[in-house]
């Protein structure tokens, strides 16, 4: 199934690697079971199925990636406590859903917890080489420099063989503050589910799709209080969110979240004290097709 939309001159298109089940309680922090389990179904182990979802933006100059998966470097036991499936390696997914591997030249990393850019290197022999060649990788310096902390509480969301040797090898840049990677693609910093996470706009002819990242790991953490039990600034990860679900209903924006296994693309809409993400149709009369 492909899913994709058309934001001015861009074309934006799910690349979903792979599912993944994770604690509900640790995706919900303190919202009760009795609240989540109306949006998600637990396993006997309590935990609820995810998405590693990746967006291809394709600007007609450059086609950008961003976020790849958890790729090939989990082992054996988190595979399993993952309920990991033998996965394909991220450029063959790219490829299935009609996009020339080849052809991405740019891939942001909006953090680096290994969910998040797992696939931006490939194992072989043991050395870690990137998956895409041609591709110039971008992630925040604070993020780089947080994973080397090592601090108790997050160091086994990193695994350095995801971005390490791209930084040696000056593939990827790291960014000292907001940044236009393309013209109309902006990675911005919003803090919350650690310092340095970034979000990214597409931008273009006045229409603006947005990634929120781990800001809006799904569609049910729209409500502002549905924080992950894992963002390490819990309300500073409310005010955070709560400004860019603003600006995104007030923009009419075209969203997508880093973990939501159903919906593809959700604009938001302000409630009294809430929000809602409401899933794009297939509308050719706003321009936003979303095609099955
Ligand atoms: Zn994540």
């Amino acid at each position: 199934m492909t899913a994709r939309v058309v934001v001015g001159d861009f074309e934006i298109t799910l690349v979903r690697a792979g599912f993944y089940w994770w604690d509900g309680g640790a995706m919900f922090g303190v919202v009760p079971k009795t609240l989540w389990s109306r949006r998600f179904e637990a396993d006997e182990a309590n935990r609820v199925r995810l998405g590693f979802n990746c967006y291809v933006i394709r600007t007609g100059e450059h086609t950008i990636l961003v976020e790849t998966g958890a790729g090939d470097k989990p082992d054996a036991k988190a595979r399993e406590r993952m309920k990991l499936a033998a996965a394909l390696a991220l450029p063959e997914i790219v490829a299935g859903q009609g996009i020339d591997p080849e052809s991405i030249d740019i891939v942001i990393n909006t953090h680096l917890h290994f969910d998040h850019c797992g696939g931006n290197t490939v194992l072989t022999s043991g050395r870690a080489r990137p998956a895409f060649p041609r591709a110039r990788y971008y992630t925040r310096r604070g993020e780089w420099e947080h994973a080397h902390e090592r601090h108790v509480r997050d160091r086994i969301s990193y695994i350095d063989a995801n971005y390490d040797p791209l930084v040696e090898s000056r593939q990827m840049q790291l960014l000292d503050a907001d940044f236009e990677i393309a013209p109309g693609i902006e990675m911005k910093l919003a803090p919350g589910h650690n310092r340095d996470m970034t979000v990214v706009t597409a931008t273009s002819s006045g229409q603006t799709f947005c990634f929120f990242s781990d800001l809006v790991p799904t569609a049910a953490h729209v409500t502002p209080s549905w924080i992950a039990a894992f963002d390490l600034f819990p309300l500073q990860a409310i005010d955070t969110k709560s400004r860019w679900l603003e600006k995104a209903a007030e923009g009419g924006w075209i969203c997508g979240f880093a973990h939501e296994p159903e919906m593809a693309f959700a604009r938001i809409v302000k409630t009294e004290e809430s929000f809602l993400a409401s899933a794009c149709p297939a509308d050719r009369q706003t321009g936003v097709p979303v095609l099955p």
